[in-house]
């Protein structure tokens, strides 16, 4: 990181903090002596989602917000939470390890997010993934998410134990 008063190469830094998705940094110059901030966001996700139609368009991570925000609209879920919920399923996108993927795909991984966030966020999204036809089929979805809550409170509490075999045993 160079300095933008005199170009000079080192520098220290003053004071660290979360800034959105990444980390704000005053640093000081230790050649001319001035401040300076930095900024470091985490590199975008590379991904091709393939659409319905056949049609591929590279992953936005502003439109997957858009999407859940839409659906947690007037629901008790804390803009923070949508955002975490978006870094999440970013994670597990990356987890899957494929350039590409279809936008089914990407949905049910929200879809698995939205479980654990909000039922009713959940359905709205399943509605406008899935097209319903009848009440049926709604009902069917919810089968699915209960399934997937069970699931996801199964694995908390595995984490949970995991963390409590991690932690040393003083007595
Ligand atoms: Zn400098």
């Amino acid at each position: 990181m160079r300095c933008p008063f005199c170009d000079g190469g080192a520098s220290r830094v003053l004071d660290s903090r979360e800034a959105g998705r990444g980390v704000r940094r005053r640093r000081v110059c230790q050649n001319c002596g001035q401040r300076f901030t930095t900024y470091e966001s985490q590199a975008p996700l590379a991904l091709t989602i393939l659409k319905r139609g056949g049609r591929a368009e590279g992953y936005d991570r502003a439109k997957l917000l858009h999407s859940l925000q839409v659906v947690c609209y007037k629901r008790p879920v804390p803009a923070v939470q949508i955002e975490a919920a978006v870094d999440r399923i970013e994670a597990e996108l990356a987890r899957l390890g494929q350039s590409t993927i279809s936008s089914l795909q990407l949905a049910s991984v929200a879809l698995d997010q939205l479980s654990s966030l909000d039922e009713i966020a959940y359905l709205s999204y399943a509605s406008s993934v899935r097209r319903f036809h009848d009440a049926e089929e709604v009902l069917a979805e919810i089968e699915v998410l209960r399934m997937l809550q069970r699931r996801n409170a199964e694995a908390r509490v595995q984490m949970r134990l995991q963390f409590d075999e991690d932690q040393p045993h003083w007595n």
